[in-house]
C-alpha cells in the first residue's frame, strides 16, 4: 500500500475531483452533532470529521425499498433496475464502515450472489477517513477501529495535512487524475501518524469484553437476562435499521393503482413480530424476549461460528438510537454477571 500526503486546503478540490468517479456521498451535519450520509453537490457541506451518520452506507447499496420486477397482471413481467444507482463514491467511511462492508460482502457475494447488491457494489468507490471515537462506539474492542484493506483511498488527519493510503488501482487512478494535490510523505508524517494512533486508541471510553463471548452465550441460553431484556425492548427495529451489518429483507407482491403489479424488496428486521411467521401461521419467535435475544445471538455467536468473526463492528448506532436506552455493551456485561 502506497502512502502520500495531501494538505488540508486541497480537500475541496479533491472532493470536486471525486465527483468524476460517481455520485458523491458524504456526511453532512443535519443539526448540531447529528450527521446523515447524503449526496452532495456543494462540497463545502461535507463533514469528514463527522461522528457516525444516522443511517449507514448500506442504503447506497440496497435501497430501503425498491422494485425487483413489475408488469401488468397476466402480462409480461420485466426486471426492474430501480435499485441500480450507477457509480457512487462514499467519502468519509469510518474504519468500522469498511469492516461492515466486508461483512455485507460475505453475506451478499459469497454463497449466493445477490445481483441487486452486486451491481451497486462493483461501482462503489470507498474513500475512508480517520474518525475520532465518540461516547457510544466500541470498535476498538471489536478489532474494527482501523482498516488495512476494503477501501480505495483512506485519509488519516494529521496537523494541517492528511496521510493518504492508496489501496486499489481505482484509488491510484483517482490520485493520478489530480497529481498536483499530493506529495511524497515524509518520516515526520510517519512519526506524527504513530502519535495520532496512540492518542486515538487512548480516546476510546467504551469497551466491550468479547473474550470467549460465543462460548459464554452458548452457556447462557436460558439466562433470565433475556426475559428482562424482552420486557424493556419495544421491538421497534430502530437498532436494526441503523446497524450497518443488519441485512434482513422481505419480498412483497403489490398491485398498484396504475394497474401494474410490482414485486418489491424492503428492509426488514428479525425484531419485528411477524418476521418468523411461517405458512400456517406459526411464529417461531413470538415473544419479544426471543426476538431480541435472537439478534444478539446472531451477531455474536452464530455469525462467529459461520464466518469466524462477529457481525457487530462496534459502531454504537444501536445504543444511540434505542428509544428505551438498551446498550449492547451493558447487555453483555449482564450476561457475564458483571452488572
Ligand atoms: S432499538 Fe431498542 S427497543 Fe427498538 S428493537 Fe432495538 S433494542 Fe429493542
Ligand atoms: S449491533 Fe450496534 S454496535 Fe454493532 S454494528 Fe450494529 S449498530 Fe453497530
Amino acid at each position: 500500500m502506497q502512502t502520500l500526503r495531501m494538505n488540508t486546503e486541497n480537500l475541496p478540490e479533491f472532493l470536486e475531483a471525486l465527483k468524476d468517479w460517481g455520485k458523491l456521498w458524504a456526511p453532512v451535519e443535519r443539526e448540531k452533532k447529528v450527521f446523515s450520509l447524503e449526496p452532495i453537490d456543494d462540497v463545502s457541506k461535507a463533514r469528514p470529521d463527522a461522528l457516525t451518520t444516522i443511517v449507514p452506507f448500506k442504503k447506497l447499496l440496497l435501497k430501503p425499498r425498491f422494485t425487483m420486477m413489475e408488469g401488468p397482471p397476466g402480462g409480461t413481467v420485466k426486471d426492474s433496475r430501480d435499485n441500480d444507482a450507477g457509480p457512487q463514491v462514499f467519502f468519509g467511511a469510518h474504519a468500522c464502515d469498511i469492516h461492515s462492508l466486508k461483512i455485507l460482502d460475505l453475506l451478499y457475494l459469497s454463497d449466493f450472489v445477490d445481483p441487486y447488491y452486486a451491481r451497486n457494489r462493483e461501482q462503489l468507490t470507498v474513500v475512508g477517513y480517520g474518525c475520532w471515537p465518540d461516547e457510544q462506539c466500541f470498535c476498538d474492542s471489536m478489532d474494527t477501529s482501523s482498516a488495512d484493506d476494503g477501501f480505495d483511498l483512506f485519509l488519516s488527519p494529521l496537523e494541517g495535512r492528511y496521510l493518504v493510503a492508496i489501496n486499489t488501482s481505482r484509488g491510484d487512478d483517482i490520485v493520478r487524475a489530480t497529481p498536483h494535490l499530493f506529495e511524497e510523505d515524509s518520516p515526520e508524517d510517519a512519526q506524527d501518524y504513530l502519535a495520532y494512533l496512540k492518542r486515538r486508541k487512548e480516546a476510546f471510553t467504551l469497551k466491550m469484553d468479547v473474550d470467549d463471548l460465543p462460548y459464554i452465550l452458548e452457556l447462557k441460553k436460558d439466562d433470565p437476562v433475556w426475559d428482562e431484556l424482552g420486557k424493556k425492548c419495544l421491538c421497534c427495529g430502530s437498532c436494526s435499521m441503523v446497524c450497518p451489518t443488519c441485512s434482513c429483507f422481505n419480498v412483497i407482491d403489490e398491485l398498484h393503482e396504475d394497474g401494474i403489479a410490482r414485486r418489491v424488496r424492503v428492509w426488514d428486521a428479525c425484531l419485528f413480530r411477524d418476521y418468523a411467521v411461517v405458512a400456517g401461521g406459526h411464529n417461531f419467535r413470538k415473544d419479544r424476549a426471543d426476538r431480541v435475544k435472537h439478534r444478539y445471538y446472531h451477531k455474536q455467536e452464530a455469525f462467529v461460528r459461520k464466518f469466524g468473526m462477529p457481525s457487530c463492528v462496534g459502531c454504537g448506532r444501536c445504543i444511540e438510537y434505542c428509544p428505551t436506552g438498551i446498550n449492547v455493551v451493558e447487555v453483555f456485561q449482564h450476561v457475564r454477571g458483571e452488572l
